[in-house]
Parts: C-alpha cells; structure tokens; sequence
C-alpha cells in the first residue's frame, strides 16, 4: 500500500522524504516518524472527531482503525484528536464510533459494546483482519528481514498466550517495500517458532529503512 506522505522532499529527525519515497534510519520508532508526518499534514490544533480546537499538548493521534485489530501505525491510519473523544473511541473503528456515539440510552451504547466485543473475538477465531483487504497481502514469513532485537520475555509470552488462544497471528506484521520489518517483532518471532510458512502483512510501498550511511549519502546529494 502507499502511505501518505508530505509531497514536497523533506528531512526530519532521522529520516527524509525524497521522490516520494520516505527513507527511515534503521532502528528508528517508527511511531515517532508517523506521529511527527502525521501532525505535519493534518496539524496539531483541532480534534478530528469533535471539530474543537485545542493547544497542541492537549493533543493525541488516534488509531481509526485501533491498534487492537491490528490497526498499523501509519499515517493513513492516525488522526490528530483531543484527549476526551481518544478516551471515548477508545477501541472502535471510526464508522463503529459514529454508531455508538449516535445512540441515545446507555442500555444500548452498553448492548452495543458487548455486541462489538463478540464480533472481534469471531473475526479473531477466523483468522480474518477487520482491516481494508486492499493493506493486507500473504508473504512468506521466512522473505520478512529483521534486525535483531532483544526479545521481551513477559512480551513474547503475553503474545504467545494471546495466539495460542486464537490460533493465528491476531495483527498483521507491518514490513517496508523491501520486505525489512518495521512493526511486529515479536509476531514474528512467534510465526517462525510455531511453522507459519505465510503471514498477512501491510507492506508500505512508499517506505524504505536504510542504513545511517546511506541515509547520509542520499541527504547530502539534496
Ligand atoms: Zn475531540
């Protein structure tokens, strides 16, 4: 999929847009790049949900699809929003959001929580990404590269627990267009150890993790 990107060459904290190709320094968040690319494109002052305006410290990024379904960390999925309507949304989709917050009785904004809680656990059991289908492609787990990172015990088992329940990955693992790993290490992790010859990934084709020489290199040619 291709992200959204400012159109013009820009460099910043690590990172450089360049022929709308967004370069990234290996290692670096990459959930600070997108927040930052985020606020740059959306701005930083009027909630995306309650139309207000707020000081831009008041402000958070929310995930229009939530990180609980898998929701990437990616400026296509991030809006900038105040405090107040990220507590509220908390887990929905943004058209679930727009559902529950036009029900009038708290029966059944209550009614209508549970009914999403089971929906999730179904789409889970299945397998199945309540994500656009046209962000997620199948890739061979063993093409995926990674650096390796210190695996989190206490994270790793939480991970484990949460897919031996469901019996698949319950998030896609997010990968630049050459297939190096930006988000997901340890699903990953837990693919390769389980024998899980493919896994469903959203692959960024405007997005590349390069090395801090060749990122120097290519910020010094402009
Ligand atoms: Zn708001």
């Amino acid at each position: 999929m291709i992200i959204d990107l400012p159109t013009r060459n820009l460099r910043a904290n690590n990172s450089l847009i360049k022929d709308g190709i967004l370069f990234i320094r290996n290692r670096l968040s990459l959930k600070r790049v997108m927040s930052s690319l985020t606020y740059q494109m959306k701005g930083r002052r009027k909630c995306f949900y309650c139309h207000e305006k707020f000081l831009p410290s008041q402000m958070t990024l929310d995930h229009l699809y939530p990180q609980e379904i898998g929701g990437p960390t990616i400026t296509n999925n991030l809006v900038p929003c105040c405090n107040e309507c990220n507590g509220r949304k908390a887990n929905m989709t943004q058209e679930e959001y727009f559902v529950f917050s036009h029900l009038s009785s708290t029966d059944e904004k209550l009614k209508y929580s549970i009914e999403l809680s089971v929906r999730r656990k179904e789409f889970q059991k299945k397998g199945l990404y309540e994500l656009p289908a046209e962000w997620l492609q199948e890739t061979s787990t063993n093409r995926i590269k990674f650096h390796t990172i210190k695996i989190s015990e206490e994270e790793y088992s939480r991970k484990q627990e949460k897919f031996l329940e469901c019996g698949h990955l319950p998030k896609p693992i997010v990968v630049d267009r050459k297939l190096n790993l930006l988000d997901g290490f340890h699903w990953l992790i837990i693919a390769r150890n389980y024998d899980i010859k493919t896994v469903n990934v959203i692959k960024l084709d405007n997005v590349e993790l390069i090395g801090a020489k060749r990122l120097e290199d290519l910020i010094s040619k402009g």
